[in-house]
């Protein structure tokens, strides 16, 4: 599974942080997504899918998965 983040649709919600913390986080200045990896942490992949699924802004795209 492959992961995208499209910082400039993010909308800093956070949730996918909250989520999956191992595979995103946020800018410490403008908040909006920061990818980890492109590919989910160790046992975050349920996580990830959730995150692309409630991500307000439909910023995270998941391939390959
Ligand atoms: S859930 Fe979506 S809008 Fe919220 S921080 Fe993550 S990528 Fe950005």
């Amino acid at each position: 599974m492959k992961i995208t983040a499209d910082t400039g649709s993010c909308v800093a919600s956070g949730q996918c942080v909250l989520l999956a913390p191992g595979t995103f986080d946020q800018d410490e200045d403008a908040g909006t997504v920061v990818l980890l990896a492109d590919e989910p942490a160790d046992g975050e992949e349920d996580a990830v899918r959730q995150a692309e699924l409630t991500c307000p802004a439909a910023a995270i795209r998941l391939s390959g998965a």
